[in-house]
């Protein structure tokens, strides 16, 4: 594996290019957007930055990475010599079964098509291609350059070849790939979202506010965040939207999401990016005080 091709810019997309980069692969970024493209070069600048800084890397480490690098708006010409394409657009199942339909055509035939979806059916997103024995799952963590797990996931048809050839992949890059079968949240989310979800219930009920509920966590269980500052960090609407693939793809009651995250999001209440989820945010500031609705 030489070449790999990243679709997608945003916050994924843009650490995952950095990672893969950083350990000497050629990456093709391929976005929609050219602004977003402009951003992920900006952003991954500034991390390569930081590690200089820190003497983790030298400024020669740091150009030869972004040499690396190459911004594209066209798929034929971005992945024209991939080995492996790691999807990480829009999670959308429309837009990611376009993406494969047309990456099927566009990419050589022995080319591995990663999704670093967080909650769509590897299945579904394979059988949208004529390879479905060559399409997986390679879930990263946010923040991708310093999370060391890759979820990876096997669809129904995916090959041991392949996941052999994605585990040792992730090895190689410095990360630590566990092995997940396709079902509703994989592990990850599985296991997060219901917690994050049984928080927010715990919340709703009266049982503890919102801080209460945080610091039983950290101090009890060592979490190095609460459940509910998490939740407004990944986005409340993000949050929803895998509680309720959790709730159709299994059809079991225990993983309905808690109305008040449903009030939430419909209000628009999406945590940080809004700036108000169950803390405030405002811009250029560290302090984070527990919303307006939830003080005591
Ligand atoms: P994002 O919104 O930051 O970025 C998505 C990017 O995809 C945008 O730049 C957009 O222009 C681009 N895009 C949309 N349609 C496209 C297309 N047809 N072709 C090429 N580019 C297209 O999203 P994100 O948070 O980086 O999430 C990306 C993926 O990673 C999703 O599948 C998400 O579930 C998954 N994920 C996200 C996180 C997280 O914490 N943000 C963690 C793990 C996995």
């Amino acid at each position: 594996m030489k070449n790999i091709t990243v679709i997608g810019a945003g916050t994924m997309g843009n650490g995952i290019a950095h990672v893969f980069a950083m350990n000497g692969y050629t990456v093709n970024l391929l976005d929609i957007s050219e602004d977003s493209l402009k951003t992920a070069l900006a952003t991954i600048a500034k991390n390569l930055d930081r590690m200089v800084k820190k003497e983790k890397i030298s400024e020669a480490d740091k150009s030869d990475t972004l040499g690396r690098i190459s911004t594209h708006t066209d798929m034929n010409t971005a992945v024209a010599n991939a080995d492996l394409v790691v999807e990480a657009a829009t999670e959308n199942e429309n837009i990611k079964l376009k993406i494969f339909t047309s990456l099927d055509e566009a990419a050589p035939a022995n080319c591995i098509l990663a999704s670093n979806t967080s909650s769509i059916s590897l299945t579904k997103i394979a059988a949208a291609t004529k390879r479905p024995d060559k399409v997986i799952g390679m879930h990263f963590m946010n923040p991708v350059p310093v999370m060391k797990l890759i979820e990876v996931i096997r669809g129904y048809s995916t090959s041991d070849e392949v996941t052999k050839t994605i585990f040792d992949l992730s090895k190689k890059i410095g990360k630590v790939p566990v092995e997940a079968n396709d079902y509703p949240g994989f592990v990850a989310n599985r296991i997060l979202i219901p917690m994050i979800n049984e928080a927010i219930y715990t919340l709703h009920e009266g049982v503890a506010g919102v801080e209460d509920i945080d610091t039983v966590m950290k101090l009890g269980m060592a979490h190095p965040m609460g459940p509910l500052a998490l939740a407004d960090f990944i986005g409340l609407d993000v949050c929803l939207s895998i509680a309720n693939i959790l709730y159709t793809g299994f059809g079991n009651p225990k993983y309905a999401p808690c109305p008040l995250l449903v009030n939430m999001v419909t209000a628009g209440k999406l945590g940080r990016k809004s700036g108000e989820g169950f803390y405030k945010y405002t811009a250029g500031s560290k302090d984070i005080v527990v919303a307006d609705a939830f003080k005591k």
